[in-house]
C-alpha cells in the first residue's frame, strides 16, 4: 500500500519523485489501470463545491502534490514531501515511455500547440511512440475515448484544465482496460515552448504560479482566492485536532 494522507477531506500520496515514476511503471507492467492527479490548491477549493469532482479525486490510484500550497499544508502537518510538478513529471513519463516504447496519447491545448508538442516530443525522443495526438476543443467525449481506445495507447496525457481533464481520466479508465491516465492542466503550453517555464528562482522557491500570474494577470482572479483560503483552512485543520 502507497503511504498517503488527507488534507481537508482530500488525498495526497505520500512518496519520492522516484517512487511516484516506479509506480506507473509497475502498473504499466502490470497492466493495471491507474488514474494520477497532480494536485494544486485550486483543484481542492473547486472540488469542495463540487461532490463528483470531490470523489473523482479521491478515487484516483496516484495522487501527487504539484502545487507549492500542497507541500505547505503538509508541512503544517508535520510532514515533510517533496513538490511533484505536473510539467517535471509529464517529461519524466514522456522519457520512460521513449526508453521502454510504451504508446501515448497526448490530448489537449488548443489545435497549433497539440501539433508542435508532437513536434518537438519527436525531435527530442526519436524512439518515442506517440500513437494519438489531438486538440483538447472537442464536443464528443465519448468519440475520443473510442479514437484513444483503437490507437492502443498505454499512457493518455490530458491537459484539458480541471476538472475537466479528471472526469475524463476516470472515463477512460473505466473505458480502457489497463490504461495510465494523467491530468496536466497547462503542462502542454509549457512543453511546446509555446509558454516559457519560470525562470530558477520562482521554480527554487515553489513560486511557479506567481510567475505565470505576472505573465498572465487574468490567472489571478482564479488563484487569489483559492490560495489564501487553502491555506488559511489546512492551518486552521491542524490547529481542530
Ligand atoms: N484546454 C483544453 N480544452 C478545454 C479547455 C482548456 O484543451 O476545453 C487547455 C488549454 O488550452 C490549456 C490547458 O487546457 O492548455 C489548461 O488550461 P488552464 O491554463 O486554464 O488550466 P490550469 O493549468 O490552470 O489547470
Amino acid at each position: 500500500m502507497m503511504k498517503s494522507t488527507k488534507i481537508q477531506g482530500f488525498k495526497v500520496n505520500l512518496l519520492k519523485y522516484s517512487d511516484a515514476l516506479d509506480f506507473v511503471k509497475l502498473s504499466l507492467d502490470n497492466g493495471e489501470g491507474i488514474q494520477i492527479v497532480t494536485i494544486n490548491p485550486e483543484m481542492i477549493e473547486a472540488a469542495k463545491k463540487n461532490s463528483e469532482f470531490k470523489e473523482v479525486l479521491n478515487n484516483a490510484e496516484l495522487v501527487v502534490p504539484d502545487g507549492v500550497g500542497i507541500k505547505l499544508a503538509l508541512k503544517f502537518k508535520g510532514i515533510e514531501q517533496e513538490q511533484i510538478r505536473g510539467v517535471d513529471f509529464a517529461q519524466s513519463l514522456i522519457e520512460l515511455s521513449s526508453k521502454h516504447s510504451f504508446k501515448i496519447a497526448l490530448v489537449g491545448a488548443k489545435p497549433e500547440i497539440n501539433t508542435k508538442l508532437v513536434n518537438v516530443l519527436k525531435n527530442k525522443y526519436p524512439g518515442l511512440n506517440i500513437v494519438y495526438a489531438r486538440d483538447g476543443y472537442f464536443q464528443d467525449e465519448n468519440k475520443i475515448i473510442d479514437e484513444i481506445k483503437k490507437s492502443g495507447a498505454n499512457i493518455i496525457f490530458s491537459a484539458l484544465g480541471a476538472p475537466k481533464q479528471e472526469f475524463f481520466n476516470e472515463k477512460i479508465k473505466n473505458a480502457i482496460q489497463g490504461s495510465v491516465s494523467i491530468g496536466l492542466g497547462g503542462t502542454f503550453d509549457v512543453l511546446s515552448g509555446s509558454v516559457k517555464q519560470a525562470p530558477p528562482i520562482f521554480r527554487t522557491l515553489g513560486i511557479e504560479w506567481l510567475y505565470r500570474t505576472i505573465k498572465q494577470p487574468e490567472r489571478f482572479k482564479r488563484i487569489f482566492p483559492a490560495l489564501p483560503l487553502f491555506l488559511f483552512h489546512s492551518i486552521m485543520e491542524v490547529f481542530k485536532r
